[in-house]
């Protein structure tokens, strides 16, 4: 189970040092949970200290899939490792949308992230106009597919899946436990085509307006291992709320 803080472009270095501390000051690592936090860019590695040894790890919101060089602006595996940092958010639907990654991109980003020994959490998630229409699963597929192409993973805990209905993110609207088990269920399969037995240890969360009082219920679904928290991860009491949901279920 891996419930993971997405703070978005919120905070600035002295708000997310407070933010972290916070969250720290609250938290104790229970065995089967595990904790990340992925500020801004220009927070990682004074949010890094601050998480110092408690367990609670940190991640980015984004690599270039580059190893280096002209490219103004983007911040590389490399760079990433080097402030400590343990996962990478990859093919956010923010990113799909209002940056064009593609599938493609999603990969190379993927590849790239697990090549520096970091864990890629590789979003997923349709539209709700795709879902209305019965194509969830054929985008969800594609997604995920174009996402793995190529790639392996001797340990489950090497990859991370995030099914994030696109519908449900900073909307106050949740997937119901059953659509999220049932599309969880679906990549559960893929994961397992792809990969094999390591399939079936992969952490899948489910992203999209999880909060304290939904957190329980989603998190009691078979293949829903996690959660990615975009809104209430920016609240420690909201973040810690939705820990101790995770911790009851461990
Ligand atoms: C997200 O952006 O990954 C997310 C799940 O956001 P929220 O929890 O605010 O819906």
């Amino acid at each position: 189970m891996l419930i993971a803080g997405n703070w978005k472009m919120n905070k600035t270095r002295p708000e997310a040092v407070a933010l972290a501390e916070e969250i720290v000051s609250g938290y104790g690592p229970v065995a089967g949970v595990d904790v990340a936090i992925c500020p801004p860019a220009p927070c990682l590695d004074a949010v890094g200290a601050v998480v110092g040894n408690s367990g609670i790890k940190v991640g980015a919101q984004n690599v270039h899939a580059a190893e280096a060089g002209a490219y103004t602006g983007e911040v590389s595996a490399g760079m990433l490792r080097s402030v400590g940092c343990r996962y990478v958010i990859v093919g956010h639907s923010e990113r799909r949308q209002y940056f064009g990654e593609s599938d493609a991109d999603v990969n190379a980003k993927a590849r790239r992230t697990i090549e520096y020994g970091m864990v890629p959490i590789v979003c997923v998630g349709e539209h709700l106009e795709q879902r209305e229409s019965g194509k969830a699963e054929d985008v969800v597929r594609a997604q995920v597919l174009g996402a793995l192409d190529g790639i392996t993973v001797g340990d489950p805990t090497g990859l991370v899946i995030a099914y994030e209905p696109v519908w449900a993110i900073g909307t106050g609207v949740t997937a119901s436990p059953g659509q999220a088990q049932e599309m969880h269920a679906f990549i559960r399969q893929l994961l397992i085509g792809s990969l094999g037995d390591v399939g079936s240890g992969i952490d899948i969360l489910y992203g999209g307006s999880m909060k304290p009082n939904n957190a329980s219920e989603l998190l009691s679904q078979g293949d829903v291992n996690g959660g990615l928290i975009g809104g209430a991860s920016l609240d420690a009491a909201s973040f810690a709320a939705i820990i101790a949901a995770a911790v009851d279920l461990a």
